[in-house]
């Protein structure tokens, strides 16, 4: 079959989304790594800690008692009550069990969100810089993405005023991430409330509240936007996970409360497509979720001190600006100031791509382009990788910068 045969058999849903341009970096850098180049992978989303000992040894109990069939849909009843009690006692949040559910990781359950709730013309507002999925998935379930930009004036937070100019009768879905992915800013209750005061004029828009960085948070404390609005508690939808707090990214396993309309919507749509998340991985994540969480100040002291070295390091460059994350794994580099620079090789850089290029390929680091994530003119690193590979990488990238004319 030829190649235009091909992709006529696609269904149209497939040609309205982008191949994930962190897979596309991820790939180049495994192909330099093959040619025997040493490349610092600064790209990845996940925690380079190993998931605790006591949750491996759950899941290993786990398999040795015979929990290895189908659960419940939405996740097996100790799961359910293990996710009730975390919301109850970290967050202030009462949900029955009706209102909860889990699925293969986050990322399923925003899918079955949308999918469940958008139809064609409905509109998705998402502020720029946003997670990687979020517009894709709007499109895939016939929504159209309303991107609000928002910039370092901000600390990269959408505000009332930018908000209030996005709603349209259409409008279905406010997403808010925070801590956020790529920028690391952590909206206040302040703030979350000031935007629920704009969304009181829309009482059709549903909130979907991604804390999947949660325990991850440095010296600004977080808070879920159903906690800090009760009056929107029944049109929120709070999403979570075990994958970035746990170190459990592979094990996937994701968890979300809301309205039970919702809620059982979602587990429709699971119980048609991939059932139950794997029984196992529920077993891990009930250990991590009732286990003793003190192995996550360890974690953070060492997150603290590389972010500090990063940023110390990338503040050098005059090339670049940063804003030090609150919460996260990531830095998200201003590097406008590079644009139209040369390089050694008379290159000159036209955009953040061409940058991520210049930095996988001359420094020997991947980052990820700001354009990824809605904002260009920047580029992400994350610094959950070994102490040493971020200090060397991020001198890398200034001595790099030097070079520019
Ligand atoms: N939400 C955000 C903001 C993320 O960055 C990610 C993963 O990168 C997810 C959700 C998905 O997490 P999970 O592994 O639970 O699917």
């Amino acid at each position: 079959m030829s190649q235009l045969d091909d992709v006529q058999q696609l269904a149209r849903r497939v040609s309205r989304i982008t191949m994930s341009m962190t897979v596309k970096i991820s790939q180049r850098a495994r192909e330099l790594q093959g040619e025997g180049k040493k490349i610092i992978n600064m790209g990845a989303g996940e925690l380079d800690f190993d998931t605790p000992e006591y949750i491996q040894l759950g899941a290993i109990k786990g398999i040795l008692e015979g929990h290895t069939r189908y659960t419940n849909v939405g996740g097996s009843a100790a799961l359910i009550s293990a996710v009730q009690n975390k919301f109850l006692t970290e967050n202030c949040l009462t949900y029955t069990k009706e209102q909860i559910t889990t699925g293969t990781g986050a990322k399923q359950l925003l899918f079955n969100a949308l999918m469940a709730t958008l139809n064609e013309g409905d509109e998705a507002i998402i502020p720029a810089p946003y997670w990687v999925s979020y517009p894709d998935m709007v499109k895939l379930a016939d929504g159209t993405p309303v991107i609000v930009e928002t910039s370092a004036n901000s600390h990269y937070k959408i505000t009332p005023e930018m908000l209030r100019k996005a709603l349209t009768a259409q409008t279905k879905w406010l997403i808010i991430n925070s801590p956020g992915n790529p920028t690391g800013a952590i909206y206040s209750v302040a703030e979350l409330r000031a935007l629920a005061q704009v969304l009181a004029d829309f009482p059709q828009v549903l909130v979907l509240s991604d804390d999947i960085y949660e325990p991850l948070t440095y010296d600004t404390s977080f808070v879920s936007f159903a906690q800090a609005v009760p009056e929107l508690f029944a049109r929120t939808l709070t999403l979570n996970g075990v994958s970035k707090g746990y170190a459990m990214t592979g094990w996937r396993i994701g968890y979300a409360a809301g309205p039970v309309w919702l809620i059982n919507a979602m587990e429709k749509l699971q119980a048609q497509s991939t059932s139950n998340p794997s029984s196992i991985s529920q077993i891990a994540a009930l250990t991590a979720l009732r286990g003793d969480q003190s192995f996550l100040d360890g974690w953070r002291e060492v997150l603290v001190e590389r972010r500090d070295q990063a940023c110390a390091i990338l503040s050098t460059s005059e090339l670049l600006r940063l804003q030090k994350p609150e919460g996260a794994f990531y830095i998200f580099v201003d590097c406008k100031a590079a644009l139209g620079k040369q390089t050694p090789e008379n290159v000159t850089l036209g955009d953040d791509l061409d940058i991520a290029q210049y930095l996988i390929e001359y420094a020997g680091v991947a980052v990820v382009p700001g354009s990824a994530f809605g904002a260009p003119g920047h580029f992400r690193i994350a610094f959950s990788i070994a102490s040493e590979d971020v200090t060397t990488a991020c001198e890398a990238i200034v001595a790099q910068m030097e070079l520019l004319r």
